[in-house]
């Protein structure tokens, strides 16, 4: 794959972008100012809004459970570099979907993994760490690693929509992150629909999983296939009361 690859201990050693007190006042200033108006825009006029007014580096992070994030940015939001936390445990279809948008889109792709292998993890805290106590495993391999390779940025897009799951139904299109970094959530009023259409109507890469039952796709081994019709998120972390990964807490 044609990407940057950086472990997180190396990224976290960069220099915090919100270390001027300044900085974070005037991206609560924007999130005030604007994040009524932005709730009424497409995803393309969000994405311009985003690389417009926060002067400074914009992440937008892929779960390559669909494409579209990518390529809204590569449009909309051409300076922006697309992150993808590869935790260890993706599907190969995962990874493959990764290695295609990195030589799709190139140049743009940033590759965090977390400070340890799965296998030096299983040393660490036991093995399948992701059965026994997956919120400290996600904590491990995704929360901490997100924090760390978004330190040089202002700000964040996720591909969060209100149709995932009810613990989505509120999400804002522009909020403020517990890092005081702006979080933009420019496809929170999509639908599936609107999704397969996008897909559709840019010939965009699409993960073989999808067609196969599985909704809604994290690590392999907390995701299961799901019967039709059911809760789409019902096959992440199944057996479990955990409903996400922290991401976006
Ligand atoms: S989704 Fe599962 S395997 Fe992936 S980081 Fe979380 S607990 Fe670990």
């Amino acid at each position: 794959m044609s990407a940057e690859l950086i472990r997180a201990d190396a990224a976290a050693a960069a220099p915090d972008a919100l270390a001027d007190p300044a900085i974070a006042r005037r991206l609560l200033g924007l999130a005030l100012d604007h994040g009524p108006a932005l709730e009424g825009m497409d995803a393309a006029g969000i994405l311009a809004w985003a690389a417009g007014h926060v002067r400074g580096p914009l992440a937008v992070t892929l779960s390559m459970q669909d494409t579209v994030l990518a390529d809204l940015a590569a449009r909309h939001a051409p300076e922006a570099d697309l992150i993808f936390l590869d935790t260890g445990y993706h599907f190969p279809e995962t990874l493959a979907v990764a290695a295609a948008v990195a030589e799709r889109y190139p140049g743009r792709l940033r590759t965090v993994t977390p400070e340890a292998t799965p296998a030096e993890q299983d040393a660490a805290e036991g093995p399948d760490l992701w059965a026994r106590d997956p919120g400290r495993c996600c904590a491990l391999r995704k929360v901490r690693p997100l924090a760390a390779v978004t330190r040089p940025y202002l700000a964040w897009v996720s591909g969060l929509k209100r149709c995932d799951a009810p613990t989505r139904a509120r999400t804002p299109v522009l909020e403020v992150d517990r890092t005081g970094r702006l979080k933009l959530n420019p496809l929170a009023a999509w639908t599936e629909a609107d999704v397969a259409r996008y897909i559709a109507e840019h010939e965009l890469i699409v993960h073989p999983l999808t067609r196969a039952g599985y909704p809604s796709i994290g690590c392999a081994p907390c995701t299961a296939r799901v019967a039709p019709g059911a809760d789409p998120r019902s096959g992440r972390w199944s057996g479990h009361e955990k409903t996400e990964c922290g991401l976006h807490t």
